[in-house]
């Protein structure tokens, strides 16, 4: 059954109404992220400022089993990979593109039933391989220990509770030597989960040319669309 109201705006028909749609579709991506990064993150990619119905999106996504809004959502992180994927260091033309989501913990994703970051990270790889940018997804990260919940935290404490959390799956680090690695997740806020993802890939030898979301909360949000 389909629901009665838009997720993003409330008002519309259908699970995404075309307005809620074209917030997505008409996106301009480009570099985002927090002022000033903190150290490590590499570069961020965002297709569209978080809030309004863009915030509510990803939520009813990520919190509330909305999974027909991955394969949208989904396109407009594509959209911020390939504008992270135009602006990163030149790269090997035409090898695939590994997308690596920054993972859930395992009690979120008992208590949500997915792992939206994966999810969405699948949905932008088949997407971008529609479009001719050959892609795939390498979940290769995983947590080393447990960590407290960010929310709440300021950003030096959201660092320390983050530091050393993840790590590469041993088996995996070949799988990553040489290729054009993207990190990819939902959003961007402090940079700190982006941050460590990117310290982990950089210990097994891999380092993320970029990072891409599909909504950035930071102040440079407001210059998404500008100035490109
Ligand atoms: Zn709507």
């Amino acid at each position: 059954m389909l629901p009665a109201r838009c997720a993003g705006c409330g008002e519309g028909a259908g699970q995404l109404c075309p307005a809620c749609r074209a917030l997505l579709t008409c996106a301009a991506a480009g570099p985002a992220g927090p002022e000033p990064p903190p150290d490590g993150l590499p570069p961020v990619h965002a297709a569209t400022p978080y809030g309004g119905p863009v915030r509510n999106l990803l939520i009813a996504h990520k919190e509330r089993g909305a999974l027909r809004l991955a394969r949208p959502l989904g396109s407009a992180l594509a959209a911020a990979v390939r504008s992270a994927d135009a602006a990163g260091a030149p790269g090997a033309p035409g090898a695939p593109l590994l997308l690596v989501p920054v993972p859930s913990t395992r009690r979120s994703v008992r208590e949500r039933g997915h792992d939206p970051a994966l999810r969405l990270a699948r949905a932008a790889a088949r997407e971008l391989r529609r479009a001719g940018r050959p892609a795939r997804v390498a979940p290769v990260l995983r947590h080393a220990r447990r960590v407290a919940d960010q929310a709440g935290l300021s950003a030096a404490e959201r660092h320390r509770n983050l530091h050393g959390a993840l790590t590469v799956r041993p088996r995996t680090v070949a799988l990553l030597h040489g290729r054009p690695v993207v990190l990819v997740d939902d959003l961007v806020t402090t940079g700190a989960s982006l941050a460590e993802a990117a310290r982990a890939l950089r210990a097994a030898g891999c380092p993320p040319r970029a990072a891409a979301t599909v909504a950035a909360t930071a102040r440079r949000a407001a210059s998404i669309g500008l100035g490109r």
